[in-house]
This record gives structure tokens, C-alpha cells and sequence, in this order.
């Protein structure tokens, strides 16, 4: 059998004897962290082939997994034993010549992609922060602070690029391979590996009025009365957070209120004066920001030193109601209080979900359009003993949020797998919701075999 050296790769491969092994496995969260037999960093979408050629022909088939930022906290970007392929250095971002769209490669992370439209004065709809993954927050779905105007990152995709199971390299949109264009907007990993995204850009945003008010815990209820106030009156481009969070030096529970209101400072003070007026911050740093580029870097100072372990789980939600904020508040209140598990935030994040709603919950694989909000839990610890803990307590802060949902609307809304924890936790049918059955069959048409087997692999329907 031919070694995977012999095979023509232009990329470097990486092996446990390699120097840079130890560098190649990390991730984002240690809890992320396995050990592969190899890693191909492909330079050329044909690498890619190559690499799932030689993985699909060693008795047994090695199990691939695929690498976009690295910031899922479940394993799906590593493998134990398997092959790896990273798509990291497969990052390149080019404006087409009318400036109307961007060609992202697979493996760009989001500040690749502003840096680059900066230059352009334009932006275009993706991740909050710098360093996460272009490829796994579009196929993911992908919430952005430009969702409250233009939707999902998924509703600004034009086309794609993808590697099939079957080694051929494909293009999809709306006239080719459309089912193809279909499953990849919100289904996730299971239908190849994108090398390539088109989006849409915009003129530039900003500048923005961006920072944190912070506020005793014991003030949750006042600050629900001008959270609430600020939801009825709020316009697309204003989006607020609250997050729960136990700041240095003396660790208390705290409110924070996270704005992104566009405008300049004078276009924006009337709007953030009941955050100051109604109720007193203890720390008021709230600052104006030029670009969308400068507020996604911004959060990388915040997570610098955060600890090494990381969860994230989310809940959607249909309405902000204060007595789940409560209960939400008071259960992290309990979990937080010892030093190991005190780095751990709920994040509230409240944008206007009116555009993402304008699209049919069939007209693309993302499974959630009814208007929502969502939260998000940032479970962080040190000890892998915290690990089990943290799931269960993430799990059942999410349980609240989907309970009071269901009480108060009668809807159950899925979870996206961006937001899962991993597929011992929840199931298929939880995080591709009403789409499964048409992911069924596209499974069946485009990875009949199961070859993209990380994640929450969706079983092809059968004829
Ligand atoms: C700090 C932080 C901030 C976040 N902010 C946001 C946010 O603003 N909005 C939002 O919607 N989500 C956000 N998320 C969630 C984020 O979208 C998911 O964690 C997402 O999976 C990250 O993608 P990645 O490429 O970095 O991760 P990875 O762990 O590398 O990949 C995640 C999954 O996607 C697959 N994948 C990656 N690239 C490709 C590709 N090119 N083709 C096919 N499959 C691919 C991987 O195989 C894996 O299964 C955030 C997460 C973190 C940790």
C-alpha cells in the first residue's frame, strides 16, 4: 500500500513523530484535543482528494476529520487514530472585481475575511470573533452582529466549492448540484468539505458603540426593566447582550450589558443613557469602535486568558421572559461559586431576529426561523474532572430555556449543531430538527457511505 508521502500532496503532513505534533493537535478547547495518525494541511483543494484517498484505502478506513478555526468544543475536528485534515492553511479571501461578492477559502477564519474587505470598505455577514472558522460557523448556520439586517451568514452564501466523499471537487448554488447548496446551509459537516464560499459583501459598517456596562448581580431585575424597554423600541442595527459573568478582582456575580448600537457617539447616546440613567453601572466601559474588523478582534483580548477547558452549548428562545433570566441567573450563580468553574458566562444574545425569520425554514438546512433570540453558555474550567460537570450544567441551563419556551409558546426550537455540546449529548433529530428527513436524502445521494462521520452524522435515507 502506498505511503501517504509517496501519494503527491503539495501540503505538509504532520505524523506523532513530527516536530510540530503537539502544535498540530490544539485546539481552540483542550476538551478538543485527540491524537490522529496523521494531519494533511492541503495547499490545493486536489490535496484533499488525495488525502481521502489515502485514508479510505487503509484496512480498516481511517476515520477523517476536518479542521476549519478549531473552535468547536466537541471532538468533530479531531480524530483518535484517524487522519486529520486541516484547512488552515487554505485561507485565502479575494474581492471579485465589482466588489458585489468575496470568494473565502474553507479554512479562513473570520478576521481573514474582514482584514481583507477592510481594504475594500466593505463586509460581509460572519462571526463575531476574529479567530473562529469561516467553514464551521456557515455550514453551522452562522449568527452575526449584521443578522439583525441581513440574516444568517447562510442567507448571504451565493455558491460553494466542496470536496465530495467520492474525491470529485464540486461547485453549488442555486442552478448546480442545488441539493448539494441546500445541506450545506445549516447541515453541518456531513456533505463534504467546503474549499471554497462566495458571499455577499456590503458597504463597510461602523463606526459602532461597542464595550460593557456592568452591574451588580443583585440588580438583575432593574436591568430586565431597561433591557426589556430598549427590545420594543430597538431597530436591526442595534443589537444588545447581557451576559453573566464574575469579574476580577473580587469574582462577584455580575450583569454585564453589551451594546452594538451603530452610530457615532452623539448618534448613539440617547439610546444607551437609560443603561446609565435608570440604573448605575459599577464599571462603564463603553467606547466607540471604527469597523466590524476592529469590533471581532476585540473579543480576542477578552478570551485570551480565559482557562484552557471550553464548552459551549446554546438555547434558542422565542421571547426575553424575566422569571427564566432569573431561575438561568440564580443556577449560575450556584455552579460559579468556587474558583475552578468562576470563568464561566452565560451570554444573552438579543439581536433583532426579524430578517432571519424572512426566510423559509425549508429554504435552506438551518432548522430554527421563527424570530428568536438565543443564549449561550461558556462553560470554562481547568480540570478535566470539571468536564462532566460542566456539560451537565450547560445541559441544564439549556433545559430551562427550552422548557419555558415550549410553556410559553408550545414550541420546542431545535438546537444547531454550533451550538450542541457533541452527539452523546444531543441527538440528530435535536439539532437538524425539521430538515432531518430531506438531510436524509441528500446524505444518501452526495456520502452514501458515511465517509463524514464527526459530528452528528445523519444516516442516508434509504430508497
Ligand atoms: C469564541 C467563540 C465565538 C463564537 N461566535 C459565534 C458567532 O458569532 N456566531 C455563530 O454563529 N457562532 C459562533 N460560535 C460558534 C461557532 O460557529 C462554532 O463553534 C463553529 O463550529 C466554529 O467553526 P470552526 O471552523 O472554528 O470550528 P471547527 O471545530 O474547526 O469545525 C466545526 C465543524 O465544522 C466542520 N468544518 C469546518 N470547516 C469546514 C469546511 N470548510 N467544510 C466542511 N466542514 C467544515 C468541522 O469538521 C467540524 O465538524 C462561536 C464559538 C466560539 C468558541
Amino acid at each position: 500500500m502506498a505511503s501517504i508521502d509517496s501519494l503527491g500532496i503539495q501540503g505538509d503532513i504532520v505524523t506523532p513523530s513530527s516536530p510540530s505534533y503537539h502544535e498540530s493537535i490544539k485546539r481552540r478547547s483542550d476538551t478538543s484535543v485527540l491524537q490522529p495518525s496523521y494531519i494533511v494541511y492541503p495547499t490545493v483543494a486536489d490535496d484533499i482528494s488525495l488525502a481521502l484517498r489515502f485514508a479510505l484505502s487503509q484496512t480498516p478506513p481511517l476515520e477523517i476529520a476536518v479542521k476549519g478555526g478549531g473552535c468547536h468544543a466537541s471532538v468533530a475536528s479531531s480524530s483518535q487514530g484517524g487522519l486529520v485534515i486541516d484547512l488552515s492553511r487554505l485561507n485565502a479571501v479575494k474581492v471579485s472585481n465589482d466588489k458585489k461578492t468575496v470568494a473565502v477559502q474553507g479554512g479562513a477564519v473570520w478576521g481573514d475575511v474582514y482584514s481583507e474587505l477592510e481594504k475594500h470598505e466593505l463586509v460581509a455577514v460572519g462571526g463575531n470573533v476574529w479567530f473562529v472558522g469561516v467553514g464551521g460557523l456557515i455550514t453551522g448556520g452562522g449568527y452575526s452582529f449584521l443578522s439583525g439586517e441581513y440574516g444568517l451568514a447562510v442567507d448571504n452564501l451565493l455558491g460553494a466549492t466542496v470536496a465530495l466523499a467520492d474525491g470529485r471537487i464540486v461547485k453549488c448554488n442555486e442552478k448546480e448540484e442545488p441539493d448539494l447548496f441546500w445541506a450545506i446551509r445549516g447541515g453541518g459537516n456531513q456533505f463534504g468539505i467546503v474549499t471554497e464560499f462566495v458571499l455577499k459583501t456590503y458597504p463597510a459598517r461602523g463606526p459602532a458603540l461597542v464595550g460593557g456596562l456592568a452591574y451588580p448581580g443583585t440588580e438583575l431585575g432593574n436591568v430586565l426593566k431597561v433591557v426589556q424597554d430598549f427590545l420594543k423600541k430597538r431597530t436591526p442595527n442595534n443589537k444588545i447582550n447581557i451576559a453573566f459573568g464574575r469579574p476580577p478582582p473580587h469574582f462577584k456575580p455580575a450583569v454585564m450589558v453589551v451594546p452594538y448600537f451603530e452610530g457615532t457617539e452623539s448618534e448613539t447616546s440617547s439610546i444607551i443613557a437609560p443603561f446609565r440613567t435608570e440604573i448605575t453601572p459599577v464599571s462603564d466601559r463603553i467606547g466607540i469602535a471604527p469597523t466590524c474588523n476592529a469590533v471581532s478582534h476585540g473579543a480576542d483580548a477578552m478570551l485570551a486568558s480565559v482557562p484552557p477547558r471550553a464548552l459551549l452549548r446554546g438555547a434558542l428562545f422565542s421571547d426575553l421572559w424575566d422569571e427564566m433570566a432569573m431561575q438561568v441567573f440564580e443556577e449560575w450563580v450556584r455552579y460559579t461559586d468556587n474558583e475552578e468553574t468562576r470563568a464561566t458566562m452565560i451570554m444573552w444574545e438579543l439581536g433583532y431576529g426579524g430578517k432571519i425569520a424572512k426566510v423559509g425554514v425549508e429554504e435552506t438546512a438551518f432548522p430554527v426561523r421563527d424570530p428568536h433570540y438565543y443564549l449561550i453558555v461558556q462553560a470554562r474550567h481547568t480540570s478535566p474532572e470539571s468536564d462532566a460537570p460542566a456539560r451537565a450544567f450547560a445541559t441544564k441551563i439549556a433545559g430551562i430555556v427550552n422548557d419555558f419556551n415550549e410553556q410559553k409558546t408550545g414550541k420546542k426550537l431545535a438546537t444547531p449543531a454550533n451550538f450542541a455540546i457533541g452527539p452523546d449529548v444531543e441527538s440528530v433529530q435535536e439539532v437538524y430538527g425539521v430538515n432531518l428527513e430531506r438531510l436524509r436524502k441528500v446524505k444518501a445521494k452526495y456520502d452514501p457511505k458515511k465517509v463524514w462521520s464527526k459530528g452528528w452524522v445523519i444516516e442516508p435515507a434509504s430508497e
